[in-house]
């Protein structure tokens, strides 16, 4: 069963990173996995039924396609990767979706929109359509921004966690201030990108040293496939990313950060 949107994707924009896309304010749903939302979106939708296992994989599908289907015991679900760093209520939306299709329900008009709007959103084009440019033609700028250095970054968390042994990769600045895309890391091109937003005054320094760290350890541990499963975030990625001394302090003030983007754009 596939579920279309309308994003156009080129075959070159994987690997890359979204970090912390527009995270929403329900501090309830934000450390939900993805199976989990399957399971609570399963019990609301068939409550006399045990809940099955889930299986949830991200994958990179040509457009933006999902997949759902039951495999024996276990209700498998493949999400484009364009959503793999969706916030929960996305992904939520996503699931009711597919469940709905999958057990021949109504879909409530209310997840389509919210689905469609987000993988729709402008904003989410625009970026995908920047990074790509910044790609191809190096539009990016200089490691030495106005507040913070990335070099000087990379080297803090270069000696902090990985005893200095990274070889410094291409540093640079994102053009635009991104509220949605706040670092990413192209393994192809040895680089490392974050967004202006965070080269700011008010931003705490330990904030662009945890996206910056984020960023070094998708050189480290790269995207994990398994058959047709892969995962841009896999176990051994978390646990070293625990590590960050501040890291609950950092994504609060990510939050904050991104809270503006999510208000205009994320409006259920
Ligand atoms: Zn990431």
């Amino acid at each position: 069963m596939e579920l279309r949107g309308d994003v156009e994707r080129g075959d070159d924009d994987y690997p890359l990173c979204y970090l912390l896309i527009l995270m929403q304010v329900e501090s309830a749903l934000l450390f939900e996995t993805p199976a989990e939302i399957c399971a609570r979106v399963f019990q609301s939708l068939r409550p006399r039924t045990p809940v099955p296992d889930f299986e949830v994989s991200f994958k990179k599908f040509a457009n933006a396609t999902s997949t759902i289907r039951i495999r024996g015991d276990v209700i498998e679900l493949k999400i484009t990767d364009l959503l793999a760093e969706a916030p929960s209520p996305i992904l939520e939306a996503l699931a009711v979706i597919l469940l709905s299709k999958l057990f021949r329900k109504p879909i409530p008009a209310h997840y389509n929109e919210q689905y469609r709007r987000y993988l729709n959103r402008h904003e989410v084009r625009q970026e995908i359509t920047e990074i790509r440019q910044a790609r191809g033609r190096k539009l990016i700028d200089p490691p030495a921004g106005r507040t913070y250095d990335l070099g000087e970054l990379f080297d803090a968390m270069n000696a902090q966690f990985f005893s200095g042994a990274m070889a410094r990769p291409t540093l640079g600045w994102s053009r635009q201030a991104s509220r949605t895309i706040l670092g990413h890391c192209d393994s192809a091109h040895n680089t490392i990108v974050l967004s202006r937003i965070l080269d700011q005054p008010h931003v705490p320094r330990f904030v662009a040293e945890y996206v910056m760290y984020h960023e070094m350890l998708h050189l480290v541990h790269p995207v994990e496939s398994r058959g047709s499963k892969r995962s841009i975030h896999p176990p051994v990625f978390r646990a070293a990313e625990k590590l960050f001394p501040r890291i609950k302090e950092a994504k609060a003030v990510i939050r904050q950060l991104c809270s503006r983007s999510s208000q205009r754009s994320l409006l259920f």
